[in-house]
């Protein structure tokens, strides 16, 4: 399945929204993003995927908390390098 996250709309909120994403950087200083999981709504980082410029991650993403099913392949609205 393919999803569309949409940025979220306070960035800085500890906790973000499911089916939402926020800008994080990474301790070299590049960027990553933190979402939302669309199905259970935890927030989990990208730092382990690459996330090209018009925004696609791959590979694609699993939830990482347990039994939670979403798997996804993941585009994050208004990501820019
Ligand atoms: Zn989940």
């Amino acid at each position: 399945m393919n999803v569309v996250l949409r940025k979220a709309e306070q960035p800085g909120d500890p906790w973000i929204p499911a089916g939402t994403w926020e800008p994080i950087t990474r301790a070299d200083g590049s960027c990553s993003a933190m979402v939302g999981c669309g199905e259970c709504g935890k927030n989990q980082n990208l730092t382990g995927h690459t996330i090209t410029a018009d925004g696609s991650v791959t590979p694609s993403l699993q939830c990482s908390f347990p039994p939670c099913p979403w798997h996804v392949y993941v585009k994050l609205e208004g990501w820019e390098l």
